[in-house]
């Protein structure tokens, strides 16, 4: 690893953080443990104790170091009983072992031409081309480090809306001591992300559709963990469930990393004056990337407001104006799947903070979202919320609007997630004035969506056209022999759409997204939700 990485952690307190529940009901635990865990055993989230602080002094010293070293920097007092060696390890296998197509793993890109400049951070550099890479290819050191200590191995639980499930796939396949099983909706992800999903190879993984949406998936993931019966089976085959998604504390902290980064480059640079305050804006679904951000400002780094975006499926935007958080609407698929969420889980870690780490009130508030589908925060909670928070979304035509007017304005093209960003900081920016300097997380390729984004910038004309000839395209026709492979495989459609998406903006396609239509599918397995236990039991054989 390269000599940055040896630079001594700027962190200047907490030198021993453990992690206990937003619920209050179950013991701390170290970092190792919590990482195990997943989820605390009274049903919440581990959150840290307490978090280290970074002067303005140690924020820009990791300016002088590489991603790999800023990310051991700051996580490093995250997880004291990991140590730095082992810590160093991890982070070195996650960043630095050539997965990431640019060099700085996540670079920030300053962008002029539209309303205002932005500095975009580039999440999208990992081998499946979206941001939970950043902590998917940390997380499966960081529970191998965990289980090695008790003998265990794991089984890994995901629920995807889409970029998860491929993230996780890629950061566990053969990695030892563990096995992996993906659930996706069977009408909640795109063709792209389906497709990367069932080609993947290793004999540690599985992939199953679930008939239902996003959430389905997730409440069945979640009766999974919760059956007692299940994991005595397991545990009698030294085995045990763990989870990979965002509520996991080994996924969450390094995401914490990158708003850091992107801080200390855009200073380095000159977009950001050092010290200065910051905004930063979220395509949020699950709440894990922003509340990363909030987090990051726990720790010092100097932000202003965050700006949480969503889509069609807005009950976070209502919440931040109302205090009202209610699931009980309908669900929309939309072009932006990975914000398809009607319950966002990291929002209770959240919640946790600006209730004054009351856990009573957070048992209470979760109860009612159990019991009736919503719950109701008083006035002073929802005051310190909007202190920080500011909430926007945008419908389709709008997300489709802000692909083709910011790639109009600046020659960049968004993917639709990062679209609902930009259009809902348009809204803030002319609602409020604020005219600090702002971060953008820009979460996938615009690769991966193929779809919607051409028709955003050429209209649905141009998809027609595209799709039309599709039955030409490259490895469909040979593939079966069948008349028309392209009406067969809608899949093989979308792949034809993504070369000539290539084509036509004259960018090559991410190596991640390169082949997909020649890669075998490897995982036909589908089930009802209800069918999910069984579905394990057969794939453990238990
Ligand atoms: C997961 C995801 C999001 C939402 O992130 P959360 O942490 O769930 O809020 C946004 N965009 C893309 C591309 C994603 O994959």
């Amino acid at each position: 690893m390269s000599s940055e990485t040896q630079v001594e952690a700027p962190a200047q307190s907490a030198p021993s953080i453990r992690y206990i529940s937003t619920r209050g009901q179950a013991a701390a635990v170290a970092a190792l443990e919590a990482v195990r865990l997943g989820l605390a055993p009274d049903g919440g989230l581990f959150v840290p104790e307490d978090f280290p602080r970074l002067d303005g002094e140690s924020i820009g010293r990791l300016g002088q170091m590489g991603y790999s070293g800023r990310a051991l920097a700051l996580l490093q007092p995250f997880f004291p009983d990991l140590g730095g060696p082992g810590l160093a390890r991890a982070v070195e296998k996650a960043y630095d072992s050539g997965q990431w197509d640019d060099p700085q793993v996540v670079p920030v890109r300053w962008l002029r031409g539209w309303r205002r400049e932005v500095g975009l951070i580039e999440l999208m550099h990992g081998p499946t081309c979206a941001f939970k890479d950043v902590g998917l290819q940390l997380l499966p050191h960081l529970l191998t480090a965990a289980l090695e200590r008790r003998g265990q191995e794991a089984v890994i639980l995901v629920a995807t809306s889409g970029d998860t499930g491929k993230a996780a796939l890629a950061g566990f396949a053969g990695v030892p001591g563990t096995r992996i099983i993906v659930f996706y909706p069977a009408d909640g992800v795109s063709n792209v992300q389906k497709r990367q999903m069932v080609t993947q190879a290793g004999e540690n993984v599985h992939v199953v559709a679930v008939q239902g949406n996003f959430d389905d998936a997730q409440s069945g993931v979640k009766r999974l963990f919760a059956d007692q019966d299940l994991a005595a089976r397991l545990a009698s085959t030294g085995r045990r469930f763990s989870s990979a998604n965002s509520i996991n504390w080994g996924r969450l902290a390094p995401q914490i990393v990158y708003y850091f980064s992107a801080y200390v480059d855009s200073v380095r640079n000159g977009a950001v004056p050092a010290g200065a305050e910051v905004n930063v804006v979220v395509p949020t679904g699950n709440f894990g990337n922003i509340l990363a951000a909030y987090y990051a400002k726990c720790m010092g780094l100097p932000v202003g407001r965050f700006i949480c975006a969503s889509n069609r499926n807005h009950v976070l935007t209502d919440f931040l104006r109302t205090g009202l958080y209610d699931r009980n609407r309908p669900f929309y698929l939309t072009s932006s799947p990975s914000m398809d969420i009607l319950v966002s889980s990291n929002l209770e870690r959240l919640l946790f903070e600006v209730a004054g780490r009351d856990s009573g009130q957070v048992r209470a508030w979760m109860a009612d979202l159990g019991r009736r589908g919503s719950y109701q925060v008083g006035p002073p909670v929802l005051a310190r919320l909007q202190q920080d928070f500011w909430g926007g979304f945008a419908d389709e035509s709008q997300t489709r609007g802000a692909i083709r007017e910011f790639h109009q304005a600046t020659g960049y093209v968004l993917d639709p997630h990062t679209a609902v960003a930009i259009h809902v900081y348009g809204q803030y920016l002319e609602q409020t004035g604020d005219r600090r300097p702002a971060l953008v997380a820009a979460t996938a390729s615009p690769f991966k969506f193929p779809a919607t984004v051409a028709e955003a910038l050429w209209g649905p004309g141009a998809v027609a056209a595209a799709t039309g000839s599709a039955g030409a395209a490259p490895g469909a026709r040979e593939r079966d022999g069948r008349a028309e492979p392209a009406l067969a495989e809608p899949a093989l459609v979308e792949l034809a759409l993504l070369e000539e998406l290539s084509r036509r903006l004259g960018q090559p396609l991410p190596g991640g997204l390169q082949g997909l239509g020649e890669r075998p599918v490897l995982h036909t397995a589908a089930c009802r939700p209800e069918d999910m236990p069984r579905v394990v039991a057969e794939i453990l054989d238990l």
